[in-house]
């Protein structure tokens, strides 16, 4: 499965910590990320990520792309509610995106860790049959 991740700046630390304890399964699917949230998590677990630009310099736009060709299998988007974000428009362009194309989604650790779970017990193994 491909599964794309970007965090928020005040996510990031909870994306890092996240992808540690999930790494193990993690590390059996193929990773991509805008720049700093994939360097950052590169860093941190030793996984190969694929890292988009920086957010701010096109990166979600390009996982949008992805989505757009049905490429995405799960997205893990920590987002911060309480600070305004001058692409906040991408970020809703995103979900709409997955919502056209049934990718799951996390906008929280909270539903990431569900989506994992679900992940390690084959309930995502209906996109490879999509594909
Ligand atoms: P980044 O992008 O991982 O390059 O920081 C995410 C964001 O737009 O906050």
């Amino acid at each position: 499965m491909n599964i794309a991740l970007i965090a928020h700046d005040e996510k990031k630390e909870l994306m890092v910590q996240f992808c540690i304890a999930y790494c193990g399964v993690l590390s059996r699917h193929t990773i991509c990320a805008t720049g700093t949230t994939g360097t950052l998590v590169e860093e941190a677990t030793g996984l190969k990520i694929q890292k988009f630009l920086g957010g701010r310099q096109g990166g979600d736009q390009q996982i949008i792309s992805r989505i757009s060709y049905d490429e995405i299998d799960m997205l893990l988007f920590f987002r911060d509610p309480l600070t305004a974000k001058p692409q906040e428009s991408n970020d809703m362009n995103l979900l709409r995106l997955c919502d056209m194309h049934n990718i799951p989604v996390a906008t929280n650790i909270a539903t990431a860790e569900v989506l994992i779970h679900g992940l390690e017990r084959g309930d995502l193994d209906w996109r490879n049959v999509l594909k």
